[in-house]
């Protein structure tokens, strides 16, 4: 049954598809047109009991079942993703907006999620010392922990809940998860692929809504885990919250990228991949390069360069042939945008393109063109807030140091990118520069499934990231046997 065509959206409980218990729900647009899609449900308390009490029953058998049997379910999840990719990613820019080939891209990074966790026999394995003292011995084993609750952001509708419930049914838990109320269509066709995969009933749940979910989620006394995407205010209140109730909590925040184009760079490049990096899913990624410091010998050739090519960006519906930049998410976001540029002039900042002059932003989607802002400095809301939107700062710089000392000055840090050809700088870069995810002459380092999405200070609140062994661990827990043969 497709659960995606319907008007107001079905939670999916114990591998039934069921109506909240709420006469609340919320419309969802489809933001390259403003057209209402469908209804989500903003669901209750009772709905958030329900899943959990699904998902608690179902763990007490799923973390009985052998790993290799659990894996080979992924395997098949897998292949029905690949054979449903294109729909996927159509879906995906429907209730998001990125262009189809982002779209399409995005379902790809899911997939691997889902192959890496499929990995789990090799992953669980334990270690054993065989001789730690005269004929005794230890080894460690690895189990499931429970009920892990996934709380989910609008701008990566598949790959992040993939981040999430593969590698966390790989290893023996139930999932029940909370996407974003603004893409809730995605989710529910991700459940019926995992029910057709052959999933066993409650392993993975949806309850669709908004905070009382979350804080169902996270005052849950059978909820072992929360696994939360999304910014940074939201992120810190759910850390707080999650270990006040004494959980497991990894909660990944907001972000205000930073690059650095140094004088040696191969300008080409680096203005490409900033472009592709400032406005790909219109600026709305947590790896969006944000502030580029540029040194100031090489600052008004490298605008010139960016701007030429930020004019010939087509803005418009992401299903359409050449579009590269889409709509943001809602309404009050573009409002939000635009009081931003607004507020980015008052500063003092100097407007190198403005997209507000674009002709899409007069259109009923929810566009904003490519913008540029020149001589941006730290005091300025433009240079500290994340907009997450196609707004792109730049700040220039004498050298490498002075980039380094802007960029640390920053309360987050999840990506950082250097532009050089230089091998010292790299390493200077590497050393010094506050980030954990950083990138030499690439401007979206976002990291593959096996290796940690790691970001600093207030881009994450937690101690294991998401995915690569990080991922393994926060899903799992130990069990250390010392053995005396007598
Ligand atoms: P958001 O914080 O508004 O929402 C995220 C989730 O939290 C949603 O499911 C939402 O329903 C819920 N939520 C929102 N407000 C809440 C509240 N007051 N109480 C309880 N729950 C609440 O984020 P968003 O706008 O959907 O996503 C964009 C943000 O996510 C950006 O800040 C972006 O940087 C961040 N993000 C971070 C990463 C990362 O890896 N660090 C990845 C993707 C997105």
């Amino acid at each position: 049954m497709a659960q995606t065509s319907m008007k107001v959206l079905k939670n999916y409980i114990g591998g039934k598809w069921i109506e909240a218990n709420t006469d609340k729900s919320e419309p969802v647009y489809n933001p390259a047109t403003g057209e209402v899609i469908a209804h989500v449900p903003i669901s209750s308390q009772e709905d958030v009991d329900l899943a959990v009490e699904a998902a608690n029953e179902a763990f007490q058998s799923w973390k009985e079942v052998a790993v290799p049997r659990r894996a080979r379910i992924l395997f098949k999840y897998q292949q029905l993703l690949v054979e449903n990719w294109e729909e996927l990613a159509r879906l995906i820019t429907i209730e998001n907006g990125k262009n189809y080939t982002e779209a399409y891209g995005e379902v790809q990074r899911g997939i691997e999620n889902v192959e890496f966790a499929a990995g789990a026999p090799s992953l669980m394995m334990g270690e054993q010392l065989p001789s730690i003292a005269t004929d005794l011995e230890s080894g460690v084993y690895r189990y499931p922990i429970g009920v892990i609750g996934g709380i989910t952001p609008f701008n990566f509708p598949m790959m992040v809940p993939c981040w999430m419930f593969p590698m966390a049914i790989a290893t023996g838990n139930t999932f029940v998860l909370k996407p974003s109320e603004r893409t809730p269509l995605l989710a529910n066709r991700l459940a019926e692929l995992l029910e057709e995969a052959g999933l066993p009933n409650g392993v993975f749940n949806i309850v669709h809504g908004a905070h009382d979910v979350v804080n169902g989620l996270l005052d849950h006394k059978d909820v072992a885990a929360i696994s939360f995407v999304g910014s940074q205010p939201v992120a810190e209140y759910v850390y707080k919250r999650g270990t006040a109730n004494l959980k497991r909590v990894q909660a990944l925040a907001g972000a205000k990228n930073h690059s650095i184009v140094l004088s040696d760079a191969n300008l080409e490049n680096a203005a490409t991949q900033i472009l592709n990096a400032a406005f790909g899913s219109a600026g709305e990624r947590c790896m969006a390069a944000s502030v580029v410091a540029v040194e100031d010998s090489i600052a008004d050739e490298f605008l010139v360069r960016l701007k030429q090519k930020a004019d010939e960006i087509k803005i418009g519906n992401g299903l359409d042939e050449g579009i590269f930049l889409g709509p943001v998410i809602r309404d009050q976001h573009k409002e939000r945008t635009l009081n931003y540029i607004e507020t980015g002039e008052k500063e003092g900042a100097s407007l190198v393109r403005d997209g507000r002059k674009d002709e899409a932003v007069e259109e009923a989607g929810y566009f904003v063109g490519p913008t540029i802002f020149d001589h941006v400095t730290p005091d300025m809301k433009i240079w500290q807030d994340e907009i997450f939107a196609p707004v792109l700062s730049i700040s220039r710089v004498r050298d490498l140091d002075e980039a380094i000392a802007l960029s640390n000055q920053s309360r987050f840090a999840n990506g950082a990118c250097i532009f050089t050809r230089d091998g010292g700088s790299v390493r200077r870069f590497r050393e010094t520069i506050d980030a954990g995810m950083l990138g030499v002459n690439i401007g979206v380092p976002a990291p593959m499934a096996f290796f940690p999405f790691s970001g600093w200070k207030d881009s994450f609140y937690g101690d294991l990231h998401a995915n690569g062994k990080d991922g393994l661990n926060f899903y799992t827990r130990k069990k250390v046997i010392t053995t005396k043969w007598v």
